[in-house]
């Protein structure tokens, strides 16, 4: 039996939690915000950013979408971020990727303070991660964070097993690897000039596909010991959405897999809200010293 690791019934265990906490903490004079920066009009950019304030809302979070035109100058998006950091109501705040190229040059992963980096992209957070630093004292990435509560939700145990992700971005192949060897997994982080991924994947007990190609996972990449299929791809063909496997064909040969919509992009969603609370939670500690 091939069990589906949807993230619906993950995400309604942990809103009652969140709106529990987001509810004390306005209780307490403190209500939780978050900005976000958006720049330009790229389509799938602007449907991620009005689907995570819809879900912020739902949970009772401010959330605010500043929204600047596509030819938006370095200086207006450094003093946007600026006004953010110094904002002392503003909780959380991250920058919708991709910008357009004449802002690639602008080192962002340093602007947004470490304590509202809520996409745990600050080398600050990063290096403390690095470090082996216990997740639950940071802000960490929110697809690598979403993928650890699913499997953990599943009881999908990380600890001595064989992992391989393919894809090393800074948003999620590179922190899930840290993260899952944080948790005593054996990580092969795999890439395009990586030589002949299915060696890898085949003796694997999880494989994780972020790499953003439809069917690039088919059977020939799964062995013979039934693993987990992770999928993080957010494709379409046809204007429908799909991830990077292949799912019918190779459901059959693997003992979880996630879907495609309904699995990692989800849980995405809910670690960044989990974020925003994480930080309004600090920002509270910070104000009373304690
Ligand atoms: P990215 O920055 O484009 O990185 C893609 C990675 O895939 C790179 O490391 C690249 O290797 C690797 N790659 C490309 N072709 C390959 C090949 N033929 N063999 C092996 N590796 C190959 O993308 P990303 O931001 O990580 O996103 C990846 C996918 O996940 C996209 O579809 C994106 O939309 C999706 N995504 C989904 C969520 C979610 O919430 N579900 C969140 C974020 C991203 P090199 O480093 O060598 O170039």
């Amino acid at each position: 039996m091939t069990r589906i690791l949807a993230a619906k019934p993950v995400v309604e265990k942990d809103t009652q939690g969140l709106k529990e906490k987001v509810s004390g903490l306005k209780k307490s004079g403190i209500s939780p915000r978050l900005e976000v920066i958006l720049v330009g009009d790229h389509p799938p950019s602007l449907l991620y950013t009005k689907n995570k304030k819809k879900f912020c809302q739902t949970l009772g979070i401010e959330c605010e979408i500043i929204h600047l035109d596509g030819d938006t100058n370095e200086q207006t998006l450094l003093s946007t971020i600026e006004r953010g950091n110094e904002g002392p109501h503003v909780h959380g705040q991250f920058i919708q990727l991709p910008l357009p190229p004449h802002l690639h040059r602008v080192p962002i992963k340093d602007l947004i303070l470490p304590e509202k980096d809520v996409d745990g992209l600050h080398l600050q957070n990063v290096g403390r991660l690095c470090q082996g630093e216990d997740e639950s004292r940071l802000l960490t990435p929110c697809t690598p964070k979403g993928i650890l509560r699913l499997l953990h939700y599943y009881e999908i145990p990380l600890s001595g097993k064989d992992v391989t992700i393919i894809g090393r971005s800074p948003l999620v192949g590179t922190p899930l690897s840290l993260m899952m060897t944080n948790h005593n997994a054996t990580v092969t982080l795999c890439h395009s000039k990586t030589v002949n991924l299915q060696k890898f994947t085949r003796i694997s007990d999880i494989i994780v596909s972020a790499v953003g190609r439809p069917h690039f996972i088919d059977k020939s990449f799964i062995g013979s010991n039934r693993p987990t299929v992770i999928d993080v791809g957010i494709n379409t063909i046809e204007g429908r959405l799909c991830g990077d496997v292949s799912f019918h064909e190779i459901k059959g040969l693997c003992s979880a897999i996630t879907p495609v919509p309904g699995g990692v992009g989800p849980m995405t969603v809910l670690s960044l809200a989990q974020n925003v609370v994480a930080a309004a939670q600090s920002c509270g500690r910070r104000s009373r010293g304690s």
